[in-house]
């Protein structure tokens, strides 16, 4: 029998009728494989056990550390975890709930950022021989020296994906409240659909171009274990989105696309320096500040900075005594697709579609599988719609 990890997040365990929803889900999954069960913290703040209410009992200034914050952070998920465990038991499920130490998840020492550096599978694959759900509280492991560690914001994914990873299981789906990845933003792009299939790169692509989807870590982790992550919404029955490789790690091949999504990011600035003087991004380096869409030219360097970053930007600038230009009010979108490396008139296509659109192109820059586009923020939703019918992804 195969195995099948199924993480559910905070609004899926939040209420009895999630709560419902979510043991259907297991007792399905149960009938043909083993599941090992993941649960983020209950609700979103003000609810009295989601994760930030949580950080909230613990003023940061003051006494609080980081190794207490992840001690107190971890409850949540804890808490879940045991509220879910008896709710299976209920339904007559064999389901055992274990802390992120108990699961074996072992991690370095970095409070609140923690990465996982092996998990010891023992009491998790005796479970599953005994027939048991193990019910894993998410976001948490414990370090060498026996403290409890958390994995950065949003991190009980990864911790599905690296349990799927040590267990070699046949598939990660992680369960929210929405029924998977979308084309775009709908808030921006109302003609957004929910995607079937995309591919691994695509997804990281996204997040790494504004999109909020997955956890990041998650997404690298089912990457290179080329386990299919599937993201569901524990409220329908609807099939979801299938992570997979371009290959299709086991699923069945889908031909790729050339732009599979519109990613944005809004809130940025653009800056150009004159003469071009490669000391200006070690002085924002040194400033923390991070550049984005850099251009470098024998007689300028360009690039762009959040907007809450503009103020130091300028201090900087000043010191170092340059004229820069600097163009406030801009947004970057982006198309995204794995299958674009390497295929002529993406960029003619694009370039195309913002013209007709009567959009200014204030910056560009690409990769094989994106190809970004600086524009004046109130020209977003008409770049980003433009695009998003010009690459057919609003369906017929
Ligand atoms: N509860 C944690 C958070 O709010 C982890 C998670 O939900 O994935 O970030
Ligand atoms: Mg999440």
């Amino acid at each position: 029998m195969g195995i099948i990890v199924q993480k559910f997040g905070g609004t899926s365990v939040a209420t009895p009728e999630g709560r419902e929803h979510l043991v259907q889900k297991v007792t399905k999954a149960a009938e043909n494989a083993s599941v090992v069960v993941v649960v983020s913290a209950m609700g979103r703040c003000p609810a009295p056990y989601a994760t930030d209410t949580l950080l909230g009992l613990v003023p940061c200034e003051g006494s609080a550390d980081a190794r207490e914050l992840d001690a107190i952070a971890a409850c949540g998920e804890i808490i879940s975890a045991v509220v879910v465990t008896v709710a299976l038991r209920k339904a007559g499920l064999n389901a055992e709930s274990l802390t992120g130490a108990q699961a074996g998840i072992i991690t370095d020492d970095c409070h609140g950022q923690a990465r996982i550096l092996h998990i010891d599978t023992k009491r998790l694959k005796n479970n599953i021989e005994a027939g048991k759900i193990s019910v894993v509280a998410g976001f948490q492991g414990v370090n060498s020296k026996g403290d409890v560690t958390t994995l950065g914001r949003g991190g009980s994914d990864t911790t599905a994906a690296a349990l799927g990873a040590a267990l070699g299981a046949d598939l990660v789906e992680i369960y929210t409240d929405v029924q998977g990845v979308m084309s775009a933003d709908p808030s921006i792009v109302p003609e957004a659909r929910w995607q079937d299939r995309m591919t691994y790169t695509e997804v990281i692509e996204m997040a790494n171009l504004g999109a909020k989807v997955v956890h990041l870590q998650a997404v690298e982790i089912a990457m290179h274990s080329r386990i299919p992550l599937a993201i569901r919404s524990t409220f329908s029955d609807e099939p979801g989105t299938l992570i997979t490789d371009l290959a299709g790690a086991g699923a069945p091949f889908a031909p790729p696309k050339p732009v599979t999504a519109v990613a944005t990011t809004a809130g940025r600035a653009q800056v150009v320096v004159p003469a071009h003087d490669l000391g200006v991004f070690s002085a924002m380096a040194q400033a923390g500040v991070s550049v984005d869409m850099i251009n470098v030219f024998p007689d300028r360097a360009a690039f762009i900075v959040a907007m809450q970053d503009l103020p130091v930007v300028k201090r900087v600038l000043d010191e170092l005594g340059h004229e820069a230009k600097i163009v406030e009010g801009c947004a970057k979108v982006s198309i995204v697709g794995e299958g674009m490396r390497g295929i002529p008139g993406i960029m003619a296509k694009l370039a195309e579609a913002l013209a007709r659109a009567g959009v200014d192109i204030l910056q560009t820059s690409d990769s094989h599988y994106s190809i970004s586009c600086l524009v004046p923020e109130n020209e977003l939703e008409t770049a980003a719609r433009a695009l998003h019918a010009q690459f057919g992804l609003g369906g017929m």
